[in-house]
C-alpha cells in the first residue's frame, strides 16, 4: 500500500516536469520563430519587390516613394498614389524621372 502511494506520487512528479519542460520548449521556439520572422521582414527593408536590390527614398514635388536602383521599379504607399492621381501629378512625376534616368544615362557616358 504504501509503495502505491509512492509509485502514484512519483508519477505526479514525473508528469509535472514533463509540463514545466514542454512549457519551456514551447516558449523558446515562440522566441527563436519571433526572432526569425523578425530577420525576415528587416532583410527586406527597402529592397525592391522584383528584383531585390537597394531602394532609395525619393521625393519630387512634395511626392515620396521608394525607387529601385537596379530596375527603376518604383514603390508607392496608397496614400502617395491618391495624391498623385489628382491633376499631372503622376504625368509630371514621370517625366522628371525620365529626365533623371536621362542625365544620368549622359553623366555615365562621359565619366
Ligand atoms: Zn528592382
Amino acid at each position: 500500500m504504501y509503495t502505491d502511494r509512492l509509485n502514484d506520487h512519483s508519477l505526479l512528479e514525473e508528469e509535472y516536469f514533463y509540463k514545466k519542460d514542454r512549457e519551456l520548449i514551447d516558449k523558446m521556439h515562440d522566441a527563436e520563430y519571433k526572432k526569425q520572422e523578425l530577420l525576415a521582414r528587416t532583410a527586406h527593408y527597402h529592397k525592391c519587390g522584383c528584383c531585390g536590390h537597394d531602394m532609395k527614398e525619393t521625393v519630387h514635388d512634395d511626392l515620396q516613394f521608394l525607387q529601385c536602383q537596379h530596375c527603376e521599379n518604383v514603390q508607392v504607399s496608397m496614400e502617395m498614389l491618391e495624391v498623385m492621381s489628382q491633376g499631372k501629378k503622376l504625368k509630371n512625376l514621370i517625366s522628371e524621372l525620365q529626365i533623371r534616368k536621362q542625365v544620368e544615362e549622359e553623366e555615365k557616358a562621359s565619366a
